[in-house]
This record gives structure tokens, C-alpha cells and sequence, in this order.
């Protein structure tokens, strides 16, 4: 009956809404009470033989039938709107932390977890407190009065009323702590199910691949039956929950009838007065019916409660304490400090001791074989983790003076794995600039080399992509990405391995093409293959977390060292290739 801590603070921006709807319900539940009292008056005049007043009273019982049909309609519609407002706030606020949580998050929660809180979960809120929370207001609230009326008229009823209420309503509550652990229990078993689906799905190629299949069915298979499991074992708890509910209503109705009865028999009431107990007695029980229904309805936001909350004060991996805007015109010098990071309790650090100067406006290239401290240094640039020594500066200033988001916003990346929307292509670029003109959107294809083959296809710009891009080529992907980062209106690029699906004339290209077209803006390209940075006004030559050389191509090439073995592992490759 306590309602949950993050279900209340869930509850808070809709508590106009909410509040209509239980004024509204508690409308509806008068109806009722109006109702019974007028058949009870219809009955007793029935009684007596006195009909004069019977069609006004039946009249008047078809009137407030029609009031409550009107009045159910008005509270649905509120506690739906109610509902949606809740649901919308909870979702913007949780994919706004997630967002500030950064992909560092994901890599400890699973993203298909994450999925079913975020839709289900929220789901299971909107419910709990649209509709259970208005109900569980009413039944506080109106069998009391309805018992506070009955004895005045028939003190007597309420002897065997009153236990049965009390029972109705505290009886389940000795279960609720099993029913927790238990909903709990299926919520977590759902979340995992959820997630296993997601990656079984996604990776659905690599499984294929590793000839897994069959053991990943049979994994799912077992997940499914652990959560049909744990839904029979919390099925069960509530249903011993409903039998106490309902033994106590059935119970209490039959004796305040009987009492009610009695003293008819005994002459001690007047007839009016024992209809009014039958009719009002069950009344009495009809919000904590409605409640026990509601709270199946809402049982699952209760279980997510604790995901939700969980969810939402995830600490983000880094502070976010700046104030300054990264967002400027010009394009900003970016700069390495000493920057040493090490992740968790790993044995060596992953940057150890890093600097070197971005120019402004230019291109800096970052090359060094697998394992280098490339992603590492881009993670840092973005703030997904802070360097334990040292920093980073974008035109002079740390980037933990920078708001996350202004400073996220500046730097436009584009990465091997691209994600593309099930959209249609200018939707897609659009993302990075909603307000893109049509003229927009053909020059950055053309800076990406995209431009032609997007004509070639029969819907042009409006092509429909499939899921993530599904019916592009991956080296098409990775251009119309960098179209779409180029479109994006932030003066810091990267081009995190970028090229790297496409082919290498193509590369070069892009590469050549890359001054002219992200004119303006720092430029930052991680590469593995040397053609990507040949033409690059500065190359840094990282090596297992140190910097190695900086220099231009030509001169890396005669120093010797690092830039040296790699320029020849790609001839090697290409010669490969070529065999
Ligand atoms: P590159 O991008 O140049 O291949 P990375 O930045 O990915 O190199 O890796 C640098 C070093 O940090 C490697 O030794 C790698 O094993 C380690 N590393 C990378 N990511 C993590 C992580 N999430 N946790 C622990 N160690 C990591």
C-alpha cells in the first residue's frame, strides 16, 4: 500500500491531471452511493405499498446511471492524459541521463535491459499511477464516509462491516513483502529476457557464424520458462492475495445483511433503513474491488520501481560541472596536456603522459597500431571518462569548464560503426540540423562522395534506409555518416576509423576532398591505414599509450621508428591484397 518512492516522484509533473482524475473518480463512486440510496428509498416505499413517489426515483436512479456513464468517460480520458504526461516526463528524463551516462553506462548495463525498463517499465508507471493511485485515494477516502453514514442509520451493521474491511485492506499487506520479492524477481528475470532477445537478434549473423544457434535458442528457451516460472510463483502470491480480498468483502456483505435482516425481524429498524444497509454494505467494498484490479493493472511499474530508480541515479562517469559553451564559429584549438588515464583497475595505463596540439582549423591525423590509446584518447576528448593526470583544452580552456552537452555538441564524430535510422536518407542527414535546406544536404553528400550514388537510387534523397542502414554498403554507410557529420554544425570533426569500409581510392578522396569540405573546423582523423592520413597537416604517431612522433608524412617516413613499420605493414597488406 506504501507507494513506492519513485512511483510518487513519477507521479509528480501530472498532479493537476491527477488530481482531476481522482475528483473525477470519486464522482463516479457517489454515483454509485447515490444509486444504492435511491433504490434503497424505491425498495422500502415498494415495501410499504406507497408507489407514488416510484417513477421519480426510478427516473432519478436511470439519471445518475447516465451521470456516471458521462462522468467514467471524463475520468478515463483524464487519468489516460494523466498517464501520458507521466510517461512522456519519465521517458525524456531517463534518455536525457542516459544520455549524460554516455556509452560508458552501456558497457556495464546491457542495452536491452535498458530497452524494457525505458518502454515496459514506463509503461507499467503510467498505469500504476494513472490508475491505481486515484483508486487507492478513493478507497481511503470513501468507505469511511460510507460507514460514518450507515451508523447513523444502523449502528449495528457496522460490527460486522467494520472487521471485514479492515481485513480487506490489511489482509494482503502481510503478503506484500513476498509479493515484492517476487515482482521483483520477475522484473529482473523480464529485464534479462528482454535484453537476451536484443542480442540474440543484433548478433544474429556472428551467431550464425559460430554455428551457436541452436545453444543460443536453447538459452533463450530456458529464459523463457525461468519467467514463465517466475510469473506462476508471483501469480500465485497475488491470488492468495485476491482470495483474502475477496473472503473478506463476501464475508462482511453476508453479515451486515444478515444484521441487517435481524434487526427487520426484530422490528428495532424501519424498512428504509435495512435496504439501506443491503445496498450501501456492498457499496462499501466496491472501491477495494476496484483497487485490487487496479493494482494488477499498475503491479508491473510497481516491480519496475526499483530498475527505474536505479536507472535514473546511475552516477555518469564524469561530473557535469561546466558552465562555459563550446559552441562558437571559429574553429578551436584543441590540445593534449600530460594526460595519463588508466581504466579501472587495469595493470598499465591506457594514455600515459599524452600531448600534442590540434591547430585550429587544421588537420591532425592520430595513427599507432591496435591498442595504442586511439579510442582511448577520443573517449577522453568527449569526456566519456576524465584523465586521472593531466588535461584537455579546446581553445585554452579544460573541457570540464564546458557544459557536457555544449562541449558533446561541438565535436561531430563519425565512427566505424555508424548508426543509421530506419528513415528515409534526408531524414537521416537531417539528424545533425533539422533545418537543413534540400541544397544543404546535397553539398556535404558531395563533400562525402555519396552524392551520385544517392541520385542513382530510384527514390533518391527519400530512399527509405532499412533497419541501421540495412540496404546500404558499409563504405556507403560511413559516407553518408560523414555527409551527416558535416552537415552537423560543430567546428571540432573526427573521423574515428571512418574511412575504413571504404575502398582505398575512395578513401583518398574523401580524404583529399576533407580540407575543402569540413573547411572551418578542427579535424581530427583516427586511423589505423596510412592513406587516410598522408595528406593530414600533422600526424601523431601514438605507441602503447605514449606519443611516438608528431610530424608530417614525409618527414615521419625518414625518421624511421613507429610511422615507419606501420607505413610498411600497409604496404605489405595492400601487396597482399593485390596477390
Ligand atoms: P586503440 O584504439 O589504439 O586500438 P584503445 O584506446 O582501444 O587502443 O586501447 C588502449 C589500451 O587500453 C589497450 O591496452 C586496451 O586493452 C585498454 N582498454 C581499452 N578499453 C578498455 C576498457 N574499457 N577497460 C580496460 N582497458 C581498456
Amino acid at each position: 500500500m506504501i507507494v513506492h518512492p519513485e512511483l510518487r516522484r513519477a507521479a509528480r509533473p501530472a498532479r493537476r491531471p491527477l488530481l482531476a482524475a481522482t475528483l473525477l473518480q470519486g464522482a463516479v463512486t457517489l454515483t454509485h452511493l447515490a444509486q444504492a440510496a435511491l433504490l434503497a428509498l424505491a425498495l422500502a416505499g415498494l415495501a410499504h405499498r406507497d408507489t407514488g413517489r416510484l417513477p421519480w426515483l426510478l427516473a432519478a436512479v436511470l439519471a445518475v446511471v447516465g451521470a456516471r456513464a458521462g462522468l467514467t468517460v471524463w475520468q478515463r480520458r483524464t487519468a489516460t492524459r494523466a498517464g501520458a504526461r507521466v510517461r512522456v516526463a519519465l521517458r525524456d528524463e531517463l534518455l536525457a541521463h542516459l544520455g549524460r551516462l554516455g556509452p560508458a553506462h552501456l558497457t556495464t548495463a546491457r542495452a536491452g535491459a535498458v530497452r524494457t525498463t525505458l518502454v515496459d517499465g514506463v509503461e507499467g508507471v503510467d498505469t500504476y499511477v494513472s490508475r491505481y493511485l486515484p483508486q487507492l485515494l478513493i478507497t481511503l477516502t470513501v468507505p469511511p464516509l460510507v460507514l460514518a453514514a450507515l451508523a447513523a442509520t444502523e449502528p449495528r451493521a457496522l460490527l460486522g462491516l467494520v472487521p471485514a474491511l479492515l481485513l480487506a485492506l490489511a489482509g494482503p499487506r502481510a503478503w506484500d513483502r513476498l509479493l515484492a520479492a517476487r515482482g521483483k524477481e520477475h522484473w529482473d528475470t523480464y529485464e534479462g529476457l528482454g535484453a537476451d532477445y536484443l542480442e540474440a537478434l543484433q548478433g544474429m549473423p556472428a551467431l550464425r557464424a559460430a554455428g551457436a544457434v541452436g545453444r543460443t535458442r536453447a538459452r533463450l528457451e530456458e529464459r523463457s520458462a525461468a519467467l514463465h516460472r517466475a510469473t506462476v510463483a508471483k501469480l500465485r502470491v497475488s491470488l492468495v492475495d485476491t482470495g483474502i480480498t475477496d473472503l473478506a468483502i463476501q464475508g462482511g456483505t453476508a453479515a451486515a445483511a444478515l444484521l441487517a435482516c435481524w434487526s427487520a425481524v426484530t422490528g428495532s429498524t424501519t424498512a428504509t433503513g435495512t435496504y439501506l444497509v443491503l445496498l450501501l454494505a456492498s457499496e462499501c467494498f466496491r472501491p477495494v474491488r476496484d483497487l485490487a484490479r487496479e493494482w494488477h493493472a499498475g503491479y508491473l511499474g510497481a516491480s519496475a520501481a526499483d530498475g527505474l530508480a536505479a536507472l535514473r541515479t546511475a552516477e555518469p562517469a564524469v561530473e557535469d560541472t561546466g558552465t562555459a559553451s563550446a559552441h562558437r564559429q571559429a574553429p578551436p584549438e584543441l590540445r593534449f596536456h600530460n594526460v595519463r588515464f588508466t581504466y579501472g583497475d587495469a595493470p598499465a595505463p591506457a594514455l600515459d603522459g599524452v600531448s600534442f596540439t590540434a591547430q585550429a582549423g587544421r588537420t591532425t591525423a592520430i595513427v599507432g597500431p591496435s591498442g595504442a590509446g586511439k579510442s582511448t584518447l577520443l573517449a577522453l576528448l568527449l569526456r566519456h571518462h576524465d584523465p586521472q593526470e593531466g588535461r584537455i583544452t579546446l581553445d585554452g580552456r579544460a573541457t570540464t569548464e564546458y557544459t557536457l552537452a555544449s562541449l558533446r555538441q561541438g565535436i561531430a564524430v563519425v565512427s566505424q560503426d555508424t548508426y543509421l535510422f530506419h528513415a528515409t536518407i534526408a531524414d537521416n542527414l537531417r539528424l545533425a540540423r533539422p533545418g537543413a535546406t534540400d541544397d544543404d544536404l546535397t553539398r556535404v553528400a558531395r563533400a562525402a562522395g555519396i552524392h551520385d550514388e544517392i541520385t542513382a537510387l530510384p527514390d533518391g534523397y527519400a530512399t527509405l534506409l532499412g533497419e541501421r542502414g540495412a540496404t546500404l554498403s558499409g563504405g556507403q554507410r560511413q559516407r553518408l555518416a560523414l555527409a551527416r557529420a558535416l552537415l552537423a554544425d560543430a567546428p571540432v570533426l573526427v573521423l574515428d576509423e571512418a574511412t575504413s569500409s571504404v575502398d582505398e581510392r575512395r578513401e583518398a578522396d574523401i580524404v583529399r576532398a576533407l580540407p575543402t569540405a569540413a573547411s572551418g573546423r578542427t579535424v581530427l582523423v583516427i586511423a589505423h591505414r596510412l592513406a587516410a592520413v598522408r595528406h593530414a597537416d600533422r600526424i601523431v604517431v601514438l605507441d602503447s599509450g605514449r606519443v611516438d612522433a608528431v610530424g608530417e608524412h614525409a618527414g615521419l617516413v625518414e625518421a624511421g621508428g613507429v610511422y615507419t613499420r606501420l607505413v610498411e605493414a600497409g604496404r605489405a597488406h595492400r601487396g597482399e591484397l593485390a596477390a
